[in-house]
C-alpha cells in the first residue's frame, strides 16, 4: 500500500491510459508518473522533505492530482485548502497548518500576496500558471528529476490535514494518517455489490477534490481509471460533459442534484456511459431521490461520512435504492448500513447501544477514524474517546441496521420542551411541488423558547404564500414541529463545500437574544 509504487504500477500496466483531464490537459499514467516525480524531487530541491506540510489551494484541476500523488511519494504532510475560502480564512489555515508551502492557482497566490508578511512559516509560494508567486509549477518541475523512488511512511504519519467545512463553526483540521488513507483505499478496492464498476472506470469529480469529492482518485489511480475534473459546477457543462467523456461515475452532493433535475436539462444529453451516481455530504430529502431515480435510472448510491472519518463509513448501495423503491420507499431516506471495516454504533446518552427505533448518536471506531485534531487536544477529547469518534448526528436505525439520521445534535430545536429537528421539517417541506430548497431553524420565542421558523426558497414560476407554506405543514406535521412562520430567500447559505448553513439563518435572529 505504497501510494507512489501504485502510481508507478498504473504507469507500467497503462502508460498510454487517460489518468487526469481538465480543461487545459489531459495527463497519461506516463505523463502523471513523471510529472509527480518531477515535482516531489523539485520540492526536495529547494529543501523540502519528507513530513514538510504542504498546501494547495485552487479550483479541480490536474495540477491538484499530480501534487497530491507527488506529497505521497514525499511522505510529505498534505494541507488541502478549499478554494472558496476567504484571504482570511486562507491566512488562518496556512498559520494553523504550519505550511511551509503553498502550491496555488494564480488567483488564489494574487489573493495572498498582499498578505505575505502575515504568514512567517511560509516559505515558497508555487503558481500554477501565471501570477504572483515564488516560481512556477512549471519551474518546480524543471528542478525536478524523471525517477524518484518513493518513500515509504509509517501508517501512523501524518498524511493530510483536512480542514473541515467548519458546519460546527470552528475551522478545525482533522489529521488523516497514511494508515488512514490506506484503509480508504482497500475499503474502495473490495468494491461491494451495488457501488459501480471498477475497471476503465472514467470518474467525474464535480466538487471540490480538495475535499470529499477527491477521496475516489486514490482507488481509481490503483486501478487504471481515468479522472475527469470540473473546475466549476454548471448544470449544462457536467451534463455535456459526460456525454462527451463518457463519464461512468460521478458524486454529487444533493444541491447539486436539485439543481439538475430542476433544469429540465437531463433529457437533451445522451447519458447512457453513466453507471453509478452517488451522492451524500449532506441529507437528500427522500422525495428528491426519487425523482432522481426516475430521472437517472437505477444507478444511485449514498455516502456518509465526514473529514475525521477519512470518507464513506455508512452506504446505502444502488441494489438498496432498488428494493426501497419497490417497496414501501422508506428506505431512500437512510444513510445506509457500515461500510466494509467501519463499525457503525448508534449509542443513547448513557453510552449503550440504542435499540432499533430508539435515537441515539451515531459513533464510528475502525481503521479510517483520523488521529485527532491538529494542535486541539480539548476538541479532539469532547469527540475521540478510546478510539470511538462521536459523529454528533442523532439517528435511529431499522431491524436490519440500516441507519436513519434524524439530525445533527447542535441544530436539534427545543420548542416548549419538546425536541425538534429541523431535517424532519425540511423533508415534508421539499415535498411540496412549489418548494425548491428550504431550511428551518429555531428562533427566539417567549412563550415556547424557541420557534420553528421555514426558510423557503420558491421554486421558479410557482408562487408561494406563508400561509399555503403553514398550512401544508398542518396537514403532515404534528402540532409541536410545525413552523410558526416563515421567510422567503432567493438563495440559502451555504460553506465552501455547498452545505447549507443553518447556523447562519439562525444567527441573525439570536443577536439579541440569549439562547435559552
Ligand atoms: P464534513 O466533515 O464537513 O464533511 O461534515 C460531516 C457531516 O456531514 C456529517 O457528520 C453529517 O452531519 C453530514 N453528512 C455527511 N454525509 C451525509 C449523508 N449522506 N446524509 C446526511 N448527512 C450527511
Amino acid at each position: 500500500m505504497n501510494f507512489g509504487r501504485i502510481l508507478r504500477r498504473s504507469a507500467t500496466y497503462w502508460p498510454d491510459q487517460e489518468a487526469a483531464v481538465d480543461k487545459r490537459r489531459r495527463l497519461t499514467y506516463r505523463q502523471l508518473e513523471t510529472e509527480t516525480n518531477r515535482l516531489v524531487s523539485g520540492l526536495m530541491a529547494l529543501g523540502f522533505q519528507a513530513g514538510n506540510h504542504v498546501a494547495i489551494q485552487a479550483p479541480n484541476c490536474t495540477e491538484l492530482v499530480s501534487a497530491e500523488l507527488a506529497f505521497y511519494k514525499g511522505a510529505m504532510v498534505k494541507v488541502p485548502i478549499n478554494a472558496r475560502l476567504s484571504g482570511e480564512e486562507t491566512v488562518h489555515v496556512i498559520n494553523d497548518s504550519h505550511a511551509v508551502a503553498l502550491i496555488a492557482s494564480a488567483q488564489h497566490a494574487a489573493a495572498l500576496e498582499s498578505r505575505r508578511s502575515e504568514m512567517p512559516r511560509l516559505k515558497t509560494i508555487i503558481v500554477i500558471g501565471d501570477g504572483p508567486g515564488d516560481l512556477t509549477y512549471d519551474d518546480l518541475l524543471a528542478k525536478g528529476t524523471d525517477d524518484f523512488e518513493p518513500l515509504d511512511p509509517a501508517d501512523d504519519d501524518l498524511a493530510v490535514l483536512h480542514y473541515t467545512s467548519g458546519s460546527s463553526g470552528v475551522l478545525k483540521a482533522a489529521m488523516q494518517s497514511y494508515g488512514n488513507r490506506r484503509a480508504l483505499l482497500r475499503k474502495n478496492l473490495i468494491n461491494p455489490r451495488g457501488t459501480g464498476k471498477a475497471f476503465n472506470t472514467v470518474l467525474g469529480h464535480v466538487g471540490p477534490i480538495t475535499h470529499a469529492s477527491g477521496m475516489m482518485i486514490l482507488p481509481n489511480i490503483y486501478m487504471g481509471g481515468s479522472n475527469v475534473l470540473f473546475d466549476r459546477f454548471d448544470v449544462e457543462e457536467v451534463l455535456s460533459t459526460i456525454e462527451k467523456e463518457r463519464i461512468n461515475r460521478i458524486f454529487f452532493v444533493p444541491t447539486m442534484v436539485t439543481r439538475i433535475l430542476a433544469s429540465g436539462l437531463v433529457g437533451k444529453y445522451d447519458l447512457s456511459s453513466l453507471t453509478s451516481l452517488t451522492y451524500g455530504a449532506a441529507p437528500m430529502p427522500p422525495a428528491v431521490v426519487r425523482q432522481a431515480m426516475e430521472t437517472f435510472g437505477p444507478i444511485l448510491s449514498q455516502g456518509y461520512g465526514a473529514g475525521e472519518t477519512t470518507s464513506t463509513v455508512t452506504i446505502l448501495t444502488s441494489d438498496d435504492h432498488i428494493d426501497a423503491l419497490a417497496g414501501d420507499g422508506k428506505r431512500l431516506a437512510s444513510c445506509g448500513r457500515s461500510y466494509f471495516e467501519n463499525e457503525v454504533l448508534v449509542l443513547k446518552e448513557d453510552g449503550t447501544e440504542a435499540k432499533p427505533g430508539e435515537l441515539g448518536e451515531i459513533c464510528i471506531r475502525g481503521p479510517e477514524i483520523m488521529q485527532g485534531y491538529w494542535n486541539a487536544p480539548d476538541l479532539t477529547a469532547e469527540v475521540l474517546q478510546d478510539g470511538l469518534y462521536h459523529t454528533g448526528d442523532i439517528a435511529v436505525t431499522d431491524d436490519e441496521g440500516y441507519v436513519f439520521i434524524v439530525d445533527r445534535k447542535k441544530e436539534m430545536i427545543i420548542s416548549g420542551g419538546f425536541n425538534v429537528y429541523p431535517s424532519e421539517v425540511e423533508k415534508v417541506l421539499y415535498t411540496h411541488p412549489a418548494v425548491f430548497e428550504a431550511a428551518v431553524i429555531g428562533v427566539p420565542d417567549d412563550e415556547w423558547g424557541e420557534a420553528v421558523k421555514a426558510v423557503v426558497v420558491t421554486r421558479k414560476g410557482h408562487d408561494l404564500s406563508e400561509a399555503q407554506v403553514l398550512d401544508y405543514c398542518r396537514e403532515h406535521l404534528p402540532g409541536f414541529k410545525r413552523p410558526r412562520s416563515v421567510d422567503f430567500a432567493t438563495e440559502l447559505p451555504r460553506n465552501p463545500n455547498g452545505k447549507i448553513v443553518r447556523r447562519q439563518l439562525r444567527d441573525a435572529y439570536w443577536k439579541d437574544a440569549e439562547r435559552k
